[in-house]
């Protein structure tokens, strides 16, 4: 089957870590331009305007937008009114209400709208689906801490309203719960520390009805830990590296010690989606930090500086 054409926007961080690289390997897709005011791909056509390259380029069915999360409702209401399906980074929007705006615009115009969680495409997480079903969850918790410095090197975007704090990883760990649990939670209570000096949390700890809390952090220097520990009628889940490896009771069961499997996984997604002529729009994750926003209590912490 032939490839289909991308157009890969904003060429930061994750467009270099893994879009360019699962698009190159890619059997269904073909990179076939970029926009970005800075950044290019060698060898790709690249605009630096968004309608210019909307207007020039008719023959790119898909836009894949990697932009921060406030800037990218503007492009993908402009994507979805010319007519592209759209593939969005997580979290897909700066607003639950504005994801809503983009999805029903995609239905009235008959294209696709995919609303990405990568953490969900981890070795590891439909395994432990698959083994929860069933079973009864006596506790679960998250511990995702890791070292802002290394994952987003000097983006204040993640401090500025709409950037969502430690909750822009935080939300993956989301992603991962509520795809597994057999059952569906809720925030009951939450506690966001604030650095003194920005509009986001840095940290955050977070109690869920059904005996779940999460423990969200940016400060964490060393080694980086992204585990749900899941405790149940029949024993203990552990998914551990991001939901990429699986242990029961303490034997490792299934996955592998890498992320490089998630993206490549969402484009054939994508794919398998615009061949069906329908839409992927969970936006469960976001529900619980919405709400662990709105009943958060806020502590201000140090000063954080890049
Ligand atoms: P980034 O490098 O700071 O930004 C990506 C690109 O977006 C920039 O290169 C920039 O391109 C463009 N951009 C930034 N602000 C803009 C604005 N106001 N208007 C228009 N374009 C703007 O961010 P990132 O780390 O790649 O993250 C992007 C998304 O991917 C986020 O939603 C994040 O949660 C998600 N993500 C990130 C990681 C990670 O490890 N960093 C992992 C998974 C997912 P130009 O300036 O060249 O136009």
């Amino acid at each position: 089957m032939a490839r289909m054409k991308v157009a890969l926007v904003g060429i930061g961080k994750i467009a270099r870590d893994q879009h360019v690289p699962a698009l190159a390997a890619s059997g269904d897709w073909e990179l076939a331009a970029t926009v970005s005011r800075s950044g290019t791909v060698e060898g790709v056509e690249s605009f630096t305007d968004f309608a210019a390259m909307l207007a020039a380029r008719p023959d790119i069915p898909m836009v894949s937008l990697c932009l921060p999360p406030m800037p990218r409702y503007r492009y993908a209401e402009a994507a979805l009114l010319a007519g592209r399906h759209v593939m969005l980074e997580k979290p897909p929007g700066a607003t639950l209400a504005e994801v809503h705006a983009l999805e029903r615009l995609a239905r009235a115009k008959g294209v696709t709208l995919f609303a990405t969680w990568h953490s969900r495409m981890a070795e590891a997480v439909a395994p432990a689906k698959a083994w929860l079903v069933g079973k009864s969850v006596r506790r679960a918790h998250i511990t995702w801490r890791e070292d802002v410095r290394k994952w987003h090197p000097g983006q204040d975007w993640v401090f500025e309203p709409g950037g969502m704090g430690v909750f822009d990883p935080g939300i993956n760990a989301l992603s991962i719960l509520t795809d597994i649990l057999p059952m569906p939670v809720h925030v009951t209570a939450a506690t966001l520390e604030f650095p003194e000096n920005r509009d986001t949390p840095i940290a955050a700890q977070i109690d869920f009805s059904a005996n779940v809390s999460a423990d969200f952090g940016w400060r964490q220097e060393g080694p980086q830990t992204w585990d749900i520990v899941v405790e149940t009628d029949a024993g203990t889940l552990e998914l551990r590296m991001g939901g990429n490896r699986l242990f029961i009771d303490g034997q490792e069961t299934a996955g592998e010690d890498t992320i490089m499997g998630e993206y490549p996984a969402l484009y054939a997604r994508m794919a398998e989606l615009v061949r069906a002529g329908t839409s992927d729009v969970d936006l469960a994750p976001m529900v619980h930090v919405a709400d662990a926003l709105t009943l958060g209590r806020r502590k201000t912490v140090a000063p954080f500086h890049f």
